[in-house]
């Protein structure tokens, strides 16, 4: 019998170590979007590949595809971000104690402390739940950054809902038009803010066909119309620029083309009354040259061959929008009865302008050359210290998350965006918390509160009937203060009743005006 066991474990480890000798498609795939890895960092990614795998085994997506799959998918997102192997790995082990059969002692134990923090940060995010009020919009999303504590975790859970947009066609038709308004309203938001706006146009233009079904048709017909003459405009606008930089001696140069998403569009439209005629940037042709210099004498070479519109030349190098956007905009006449939008700028402003916080914290950073190093990102990840360089995950989140969301508000930069910047700034955190009920609805409760407020702010009949309570699912006294971030449980029954004690210690007037009512009542029925 040993013998056989024997047998056994060495014909494992034999598969074992085949397996790790043929790269997999997958992780191939994951390796091929990455540039500069060393061993040790495709090592890392190699390990959480195998352990995801293993933890997911014969598990299965909505759309009956191996779950491990949406592993491959989100990490791949994450090497197109730029991201690190730390990070990398992390994204590919996000869903293995949550969905699959890991414990966070494996983690710990394989991986190590800094990617259990990330993981375990990502899990915490998907209790946040959209309770579909657009009201409250704000301070979920003020909810997501205090709760993820460390940029990175934010990113993994774009990552993630990024892959799950793009499947959504397999989810129950409710839960999907919740999902697609979450990220319309919470995710792609902050993925702008953080200046990730690759990732913000593809999660704004996944939700916008299942958020807002009837103006997405009408805008895709505009656009369909629209972008086919664009792109052939904009085909020759290039050839013929190229060749005028070109006879002025400009060598090191390359373009790209942009084309506007379908919800920023649709965005736009309204902000226009529905006039697409007044919208010029539809599409751009991108310049990018190596140097700042360079920058300028595209511009004159530029103007000097075609006719700039009046009120549309814009030196973001110069001066920089608020959030550190760098570029130069001019929209020009083609010559043909056209317009054109042209963009210039260095690789590194390119970089920056796309990736945003995402390109401060990834391998590309080292190649982006010449680094604005004063730019909001920078700060922005100096100020909650967490660099690519392994950092100590962050405990404490009230040491943190004020700070970081001060830089958020500081630097934000959009004009037509709601109160976000202005409510920041009232340094909401330093008087409200934001609890959750076992199913994930927030809760916003002053500092100080207890669960007999939680009870009543969730019903009266709750407070009324309230006899006990779970904090995290350990049963804890009426009076016990609340922290941000905690699972609340309210147990009641048939004997439960409010006590004149309770307005000792409860911090809400909604509580406290429940309480005397319902002792008032007890009262007058005793009489
Ligand atoms: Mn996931």
């Amino acid at each position: 019998m040993k013998e056989v066991e024997e047998l056994a474990y060495k014909e494992a480890q034999k598969v074992k170590k085949r397996q790790a000798k043929k790269i997999p498609d997958g992780l191939q795939e994951i390796y091929d979007r990455t540039s500069g890895f060393d061993q040790k960092a495709k090592n890392l990614i190699r390990d959480a590949y195998f352990f995801a795998q293993e933890a997911h085994e014969g598990q299965l997506r909505k759309s009956g595809e191996p779950y491990f799959i949406h592993l491959v998918a989100t990490a791949k997102n994450l090497a197109d971000l730029g991201m690190d192997a730390k990070v990398i790995a992390a994204g590919i082990l996000h869903d293995s104690i949550e969905d699959g059969v890991a414990t966070e002692e494996q983690l710990l134990y394989e991986f190590g402390e800094e990617i259990l923090f990330l993981v375990d940060g990502v899990t915490k995010l998907g209790r946040v739940r959209y309770q579909g009020m657009r009201r409250h919009n704000e301070s979920l999303r003020k909810l997501f950054v205090a709760t993820s504590r460390d940029v990175r975790v934010l990113i993994i859970k774009f990552a993630d809902r990024l892959h799950n947009m793009s499947t959504l066609e397999h989810v129950r038709e409710d839960k999907r038009e919740r999902i697609a308004t979450e990220t319309l309203e919470i995710y792609a938001p902050l993925a702008y803010r953080l200046g990730i706006t690759t990732l913000s146009k593809q999660l704004e233009d996944l939700s916008f066909p299942y958020v807002y079904p009837e103006e997405y048709k009408k805008v895709r017909e505009i656009l369909k119309e629209r972008s086919k003459q664009t792109l052939s405009k904009l085909e020759r606008m290039d050839r013929s620029i190229s060749k005028k930089l070109a006879a002025n001696g400009m060598r090191k140069f390359r373009t790209t083309n942009r084309i506007k998403g379908t919800y920023s569009f649709y965005r736009k439209l309204e902000r226009k009354k529905g006039d697409a005629d007044k919208i010029y940037d539809i599409a751009a042709l991108r310049i990018i040259v190596p140097t700042v210099a360079d920058c300028y004498s595209v511009l004159g070479i530029v103007h000097q061959n075609y006719r700039p519109m009046v009120g549309r030349i814009k030196d973001y190098i110069a001066v920089p929008k608020p959030n550190g956007y760098r570029s130069i905009h001019t929209t020009v006449f083609t010559g043909d009865g056209g317009l054109v939008e042209l963009q210039i700028r260095t690789e590194a402003m390119h970089l920056d302008a796309e990736l945003g916080a995402a390109s401060h914290l990834g391998y590309k950073k080292r190649e982006g050359g010449d680094q604005n190093v004063d730019s909001w990102a920078v700060r922005l990840m100096g100020r909650f210290g967490s660099t690519p360089a392994g950092n100590k995950p962050l405990k404490d989140p009230k040491e943190v998350a004020p700070g970081w969301i001060d830089s958020l508000a500081d630097h934000s930069d959009n004009p037509e965006s709601d109160s976000f910047q202005t409510e920041l700034k009232d340094d909401f955190f330093g008087h409200q918390i934001f609890v959750f009920t076992p199913l994930g609805e927030v809760i916003v409760l002053p500092e100080g509160a207890t669960p007999v407020d939680f009870a009543f702010q969730v019903h009266s009949e709750v407070g009324n009937k309230m006899s006990g309570v779970k904090v995290n699912e350990k049963m804890v006294s009426l009076d016990s203060e609340l922290k941000n971030g905690d699972i609340i449980e309210v147990l009641t029954s048939k004997q439960g009743r409010p006590t004149v004690k309770w307005l000792d210690f409860v911090k809400t007037n909604e509580a406290r005006r429940k309480i005397r009512s319902f002792i008032e009542r007890e009262e007058a029925e005793k009489r």
